[in-house]
């Protein structure tokens, strides 16, 4: 039986026409909401955040850096290591985004979960982007919350294959948020920056272990921590097929993680927020399923 009543978390600007060779699948989010609805998990039960722009993350990101990206005053060099092309559609999509992860974020803490149809972008450090994230909607919600004493505490739990340096650096000096990583160690980003615990991986680790790895880790920081809401990127890049993942991870093995992770933070009473992270594939529609998957998992819940 499913949820009728899980909140998600989308806005029409998450996609835009964009080159469909790109690496990055722009498509996905649209590809996303639309995969969702197939499922019949959508109701009344959409939220959208307003479009946004850089002022409210001045809070966490260097003011000059965000307003000249918004502006395209960043030089090339900056650019490339971002590596998307500046369009006004990419920046309206870029400032909405973290909007969207902290609107998730309060459905959590009221509803008990709720998932985003987005977000995840950890790679954003706190003055330049890197890796297709500008800016960190992570960092910005769990900041905002604690600001707005909203929350005590906050576990920022990233199982994007990726580690998740940019949350890392700047909330490292932030002793209300616990950053976790686990990722493939050789991989993206080759210089990392240290979260409150890192695990990284071997190389084509499959299923059994990671669960493993995954369960162990969660429940111990969920008994430690005892967090008042838990931001889970739930990145699908850790899957076999993925262009940029290098785990072996099977999809059933997806869906177990995201169910053992959305139900101990359940069994725990820890308020959980989802969101979707990285994921690369040429089947655009295939990796839109892929990122469905946490949202099945939470509406089974
Ligand atoms: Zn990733």
């Amino acid at each position: 039986m499913n949820n009728p009543n899980l909140p998600l978390v989308y806005h029409a600007n998450y996609s835009f026409n964009f080159d469909p060779k790109h690496r990055f699948v722009m498509s996905k989010f649209a590809r996303l909401y639309q995969e969702v609805d197939a499922l019949g998990l959508i109701h009344n039960n959409v939220y959208s955040p307003e479009p946004g722009n850089p002022s409210p993350l001045e809070s966490v990101h260097c003011e000059q850096y965000v307003w000249d990206l918004w502006r395209n005053q960043l030089d090339a060099k900056m650019m490339r290591h971002i590596g998307l092309p500046w369009s006004e559609q990419l920046m309206a999509r870029t400032f909405t985004a973290p909007l969207g992860t902290l609107k998730t974020a309060e459905l959590a803490l009221k509803h008990g979960i709720a998932c985003h149809l987005a977000g995840g972008t950890h790679h954003a450090h706190y003055d330049f982007g890197s890796g297709f994230c500008m800016v960190n909607d992570l960092a910005f919600t769990a900041t905002h919350l604690l600001e707005n004493n909203q929350i005590t505490n906050a576990l920022i739990f990233d199982l994007d294959v990726h580690q998740g340096d940019g949350t890392a650096a700047m909330l490292k000096h932030n002793p209300y948020v616990y950053t976790c990583s686990i990722h493939c160690e050789k991989n993206f980003p080759f210089r990392k920056h240290a979260s409150d615990l890192d695990i990284g991986l071997e190389v084509g680790i499959s299923d059994t272990h990671y669960l493993e790895i995954v369960a162990h880790t969660l429940e111990s920081l969920l008994v430690d921590l005892n967090p008042d809401i838990v931001l889970y990127d739930a990145g699908v890049d850790v899957w076999q097929g993925d262009n940029l993942g290098k785990l072996d991870i099977s999809w059933l093995g997806i869906a177990k993680r995201d169910a053992l992770v959305l139900t101990l933070c359940q069994k725990h009473g820890v308020p959980v927020a989802t969101v979707i992270g990285g994921g690369y594939d040429k089947d655009h529609q295939r990796l839109a399923k892929r990122h469905a998957i946490v949202v099945q998992q939470a509406a089974k819940l």
